[in-house]
């Protein structure tokens, strides 16, 4: 719970019912952020809004569906004044070696990866530059900067993130500041929906094996947003200490 401590300002994060969006949440409602929570399941941001208060509402939404995003960005605007923060969190991981039989992976972490960031932000884009200063935070990956095999098509949805971003940070300045966080391995459910068998115990064991707690990033997004307006953080790697690649 936040308390009092209410900044007044507003956060929409998507994918905010797991992981990294979820402790991300209660960072910043504990930062005295009203917090927007989107995602899929309901019942599980229905219960983190709940949890941590401080006006904090939960919108269901797929950010490969534009007019669920649409319809969440008319309630933020009415029920919370519109957003000042947003953090482009939601996505999968569904590694495998590269087959055409994986071919419905592919297409949903483009849909849900990169182009569900890019339509959460077009859609969002007047909230951000309405205000007296806003800030999108793009959930990136290690895997943005780097590339192997059984990755690529993961990669490629981070990559795009990067290079999106850093052109993103140029057109919206000073009004706007633009922040890629990349992180390496994170304990989350995210490894649990690879659909290729040998693959998702493979990267189960090594999320095992070493991994940062998504409490841990989401500390770190409420630092770079903590930061007065006219200094920006454009860009934190973030990795478990003996994570080599
Ligand atoms: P989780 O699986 O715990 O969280 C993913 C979130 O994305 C869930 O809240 C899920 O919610 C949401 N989501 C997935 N698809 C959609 C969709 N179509 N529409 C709306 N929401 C969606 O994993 P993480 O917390 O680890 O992942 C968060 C981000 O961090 C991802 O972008 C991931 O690529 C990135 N990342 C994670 C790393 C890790 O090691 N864990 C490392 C590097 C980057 P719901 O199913 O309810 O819709």
């Amino acid at each position: 719970m936040s308390g009092n401590k209410s900044t007044g300002r507003v956060a929409v994060i998507t994918g905010a019912s797991s992981g990294i969006g979820a402790a991300t949440a209660r960072a910043l409602a504990a930062d005295g952020y009203l917090v927007a929570l989107l995602a899929r399941r309901l019942d599980r941001i229905e219960a983190i809004a709940s949890e941590i208060g401080n006006g904090s509402i939960a919108i269901q939404a797929d950010v490969t569906d534009r007019d669920q995003l649409v319809a969440a960005a008319r309630r933020v605007q009415d029920e919370l004044g519109g957003a000042d923060v947003l953090v482009n969190n939601a996505g999968v991981m569904l590694l495998g070696p590269f087959s055409a039989a994986r071919s419905e992976d592919y297409r949903r972490m483009v849909e849900a990866n990169l182009l569900g960031a890019i339509t959460t932000t077009e859609v969002f884009l007047d909230q951000l530059t309405g205000g007296d200063g806003g800030d999108l935070i793009n959930i990136s990956s290690v895997a943005g900067r780097s590339a192997r095999a059984g990755n690529g098509v993961y990669a490629a949805t981070k990559w795009g993130i990067n290079g999106w971003s850093e052109s993103l940070r140029q057109e919206l300045l000073p009004g706007v500041r633009v922040t890629l966080i990349e992180p390496g391995v994170v304990d989350t459910e995210l490894p649990s929906h690879i659909t290729d068998t040998a693959t998702r115990e493979a990267v189960q064991k090594s999320y095992d094996v070493a991994a940062v707690k998504p409490e841990e990033v989401a500390e770190i997004i409420a630092f770079v947003l903590s930061r007065p307006r006219h200094l920006a953080i454009n860009e934190v790697l973030i990795r478990p200490a003996d994570q080599l690649g």
